[in-house]
């Protein structure tokens, strides 16, 4: 059984093939980060016209890795949710029209949930129950997982995601797009100590939510003074350096306190973790850290299964097997509200 999984949420134009066994055949990932670099940040209507450009031949290209051409495909899945509109529409406008040429079934992939699917593929096996905490360029949610498909939101951020926070603060910098590897080179060669950054609602036991806007805020005002913009060029390397590292520090201090809380508070023994910034070197060092000191079991995937690509959309082989087909009526749904 060959799944073709597509990917376009956001600025990752992703493709891959995967058996019912959960092999990954073929994967490619063709990444924007050059076309938005310029603006610090992610461009929709860029976005969604790269996404329109790359995503025949990176459907291609994956079919030729895995031997395989269109005839050998079975079903086809799509991220619809969450996302940008135009991005996802062009993921879901190639699946529809592959299945509807193939006659093949189209079945449907919860971005957010396929990010924490991500540990289950990394792990070989069942990490289900958990808490899921997903802390990407869109979100930072904390989840209670009974199942792949079977989430319910326990918290999430207020203002910022995670990721935002890291690519705003490396632009305050100076640091190249994306921020959050950037940051993270940075902060290896700083000293977190020399700033103490807030750490908004850390240490607010009623409730499991994230907030970064105010830390973002502080960083700037550090950096450039209160009110008065200058130039980022104008500070040293070892202040980068530190500010990252300060910078850094803050946002995992609060990702780690709501991860144990979460924990705590639901007895839940298992924390996976997805999304970009679940890339980062300290988050993985801390969480490391937490769970074998919180004897809680703990997944992160490899760096390649943190960040948007099309190999979590294996999750839709959880679908299949539940029979939960879509449509050609099936939609995007850019916001966060789809029902599983
Ligand atoms: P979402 O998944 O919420 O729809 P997205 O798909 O744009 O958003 P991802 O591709 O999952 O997000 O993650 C991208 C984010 O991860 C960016 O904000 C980027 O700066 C951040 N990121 C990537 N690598 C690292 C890292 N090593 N350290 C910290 N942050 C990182
Ligand atoms: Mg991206
Ligand atoms: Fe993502």
């Amino acid at each position: 059984m060959h799944l073709l999984t597509i990917e376009t949420t956001c600025d990752e134009t992703a493709a891959a093939v995967i058996t019912d066994e959960l092999k990954v055949l073929s994967s490619v990932v063709a990444s924007q980060e050059n076309l938005h670099q310029q603006f610090g940040g992610v461009v929709p209507e860029i976005a969604s016209r790269a996404h329109v450009e790359k995503i025949l031949p990176v459907i291609d290209q994956t079919l030729r890795k895995a031997e395989l051409t269109l005839g050998d495909l079975d079903a086809v899945a799509v991220a619809n949710t969450p996302g940008l509109a135009g991005s996802l529409l062009v993921g879901l406008t190639a699946a529809k029209s592959l299945c509807l040429a193939l006659d093949i079934p189209l079945l449907a992939v919860n971005h957010l949930q396929a990010h924490v699917y991500a540990c289950r593929l990394a792990s070989g096996r069942d990490v289900f129950p958990c808490i899921g905490l997903i802390v990407s360029g869109g979100h930072s949610n904390l989840y209670r997982c009974n199942g792949a498909t079977d989430f319910t939101l326990l918290g999430g951020t207020i203002d910022d995601a995670a990721g935002e926070a890291f690519d705003k603060v490396a632009s305050l910098l100076g640091l190249p797009y994306p921020g959050g590897p950037s940051i993270g080179k940075a902060a290896a060669a700083g000293d977190p100590a020399r700033y103490r950054f807030p750490r908004p609602l850390k240490d607010d036991r009623t409730r499991l939510d994230f907030s970064f806007s105010g830390l973002k805020t502080a960083v700037r005002y550090q950096v450039h003074g209160t009110g008065k913009l200058s130039d980022a060029a104008q500070l040293d390397e070892q202040t980068i350096a530190d500010v990252a590292a300060g910078f850094q520090e803050a946002v995992v201090d609060c990702l780690v306190a709501k991860a144990e809380l979460a924990l705590q508070q639901t007895g839940y023994k298992t924390l996976c973790v997805g999304g970009g910034v679940a890339a980062n070197g300290r988050l993985r060092e801390r969480l490391q850290q937490s769970s074998s000191e919180g004897a809680y079991e703990l997944h992160i995937p490899p760096m390649s299964l943190c960040t948007d690509n099309a190999v979590m959309g294996a999750i839709a082989i959880e679908r299949l097997k539940a029979g939960k087909f879509e449509d050609l009526s099936l939609d995007v749904f850019p916001g966060l509200e789809r029902p599983s």
